[in-house]
């Protein structure tokens, strides 16, 4: 195997590994990935997500009524996935007592008659699968010849209390990563949980659905390094999802700017945070596939070889349109910092926004097994003392990110002449010249890409 990453840096410059779910699914998956931790000297922390499955799971005990036999089912679900780890092990005792004990509070939260109601008591069931799979890591890699421990990011990852959705302590987590995680990275490759931290007064937080990334990218800032690696299931970041069109290839290079683009609307490989604390430290981020990390992958840095006016093609499903209509508005300059008053209140956040004289549309993401806050009732009734309002669902949201996009003549056109067949709902130039965005129909939404994809990557 080629070092794909170790022979590119020096080896005293830090980098940060994260593993995603996939790549930390089972014994044989982590042991590709012990071999990509050890064949770079200059990694010294390693970011894991629970094994592929597992948040699902407790997901689902978090916000599922159960009955007790269906409760066990799933605790028994994950418990399995585990085991079969642990049973691969060549010294299963090294970490089997601490395993037991993950298990019993999984056990005890799983039946907790508030489980449902609390939602400290879901993030403290939610950090379990971190806590399994970066106990059963680090002793992979010992089991590999590297010496490696578990720490417990709850003990840096300072966040606020916003459960499910906790933001991170920026400088917090700096003070306590000088003070804790830099001597123990002298010593030991500190293999970490991602996804999990707690709040001032200890209690377990969780950042929100794909928050390892974050996490990752959040100890790189703080320790400082120079590169910080997502190690996923795919060879990079992809033009588009490969599932929607195979003509989809491999980008190798993408600026901090288009991979946040991408990250926000809908590009899975990327959490939306994650670019946040690479580009404030210029920390150049690498994605590639832990199966086949002699492929290669994508590098992110804050500027490329090239710049094209299309860079790829992204897509958000599960968009909602809320219509707020009301002939006041006309004369009412306040009504739209009401609207977004209410809108704010509800954590709820909003992508795209089209106005007429008397009416707004927007959209809002709706996405089933999140822990995020959904438009809900109490949001519709608020806004409905104000104003009429309309809510559709079905849509997805398609966007193309690039460079230049909204300045010079014909770029966006050739994006508009490729949809001429297509209907769009909204159609929206973003903030910056990085992105146009599209709000079609879900059905539709394959054809889109493919239309798009085929004309601006194919031809
Ligand atoms: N395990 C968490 C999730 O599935 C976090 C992550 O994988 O990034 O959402
Ligand atoms: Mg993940």
């Amino acid at each position: 195997m080629t070092q794909p990453v170790a022979a590119q840096f020096d080896a005293s410059a830090l980098n940060v590994a994260k593993f995603g779910g996939t790549s930390v699914a089972d014994f044989t998956a982590m042991q590709n990935c012990a071999k990509i931790v050890l064949n770079n000297p200059a990694t010294r922390v390693v970011v894991v997500s629970a094994a592929a499955g597992v948040t699902n799971l407790l997901v689902e005990l978090a916000h599922k009524a159960m009955t007790r036999d269906e409760i066990n089912a799933v605790v028994d679900k994950i418990k399995q996935i585990e085991l079969n780890i642990l049973h691969a092990l060549a010294n299963p005792s090294a970490v089997e007592p601490k395993l037991n004990e993950l298990f019993e509070q999984l056990e005890e939260l799983a039946h907790h008659e508030e489980i449902l109601h609390r939602p400290d008591l879901k993030d403290a069931i939610l950090s379990l699968g971190e806590r399994m799979s970066s106990l059963m890591f680090a002793e992979v890699l010992n089991q590999h010849g590297g010496k490696a421990e578990n720490f417990d990011a709850r003990n840096v990852l300072v966040t606020d209390n916003t459960f499910g959705e906790a933001v991170p302590q920026i400088a917090t987590i700096a003070a306590r990563c000088d003070k804790l995680l830099q001597p123990a990275m002298a010593q030991a490759i500190q293999v970490t949980q991602g996804f999990i931290g707690a709040d001032e007064q200890g209690n377990t937080t969780t950042l929100g659905r794909g928050g390892s990334d974050y996490t990752a990218a959040l100890l790189a800032e703080a320790l400082n390094a120079q590169t910080y690696e997502i190690w996923t299931d795919v060879t990079g970041v992809y033009t588009t999802d490969p599932r929607i069109t195979a003509a989809a290839r491999p980008l190798a290079e993408l600026s901090f700017e288009e991979a946040a683009e991408m990250a926000t609307f809908g590009a899975k490989v990327l959490h939306p945070a994650t670019m946040v604390p690479a580009v404030r430290k210029n920390i150049r981020v690498f994605v590639g596939s832990s199966k086949e990390p002699d492929k290669g992958g994508t590098w992110i840095a804050r500027d490329c070889a090239h710049e094209p006016h299309y860079r790829a093609i992204t897509r958000r499903k599960d968009q909602v349109m809320v219509t707020v209509k009301t002939p006041k508005m006309l004369y009412a300059p306040g009504f739209l910092q009401q609207v977004f008053g209410i809108i704010a209140s509800h954590n709820l956040s909003v992508d795209l926004v089209t106005t007429s004289e008397i009416a707004v549309s927007m959209t809002i993401d709706n996405p089933p097994n999140s822990v995020r806050s959904k438009i809900n009732q109490e949001t519709l009734s608020e806004l409905r003392e104000i104003c009429e309002v309309k809510v559709e669902e079905g849509f997805d949201l398609v966007t193309v990110v690039g460079n230049n996009m909204h300045s010079e003549a014909g770029v966006s056109s050739r994006i508009f002449n490729a949809l001429r067949e297509h209907n769009l709902r909204m159609i929206c130039y973003g903030a910056n010249p990085h992105n146009i965005s599209f709000l079609v129909n879900a059905s539709d939404s394959d054809n889109v890409v493919k239309a798009l994809h085929r004309d601006l990557f194919e031809s």
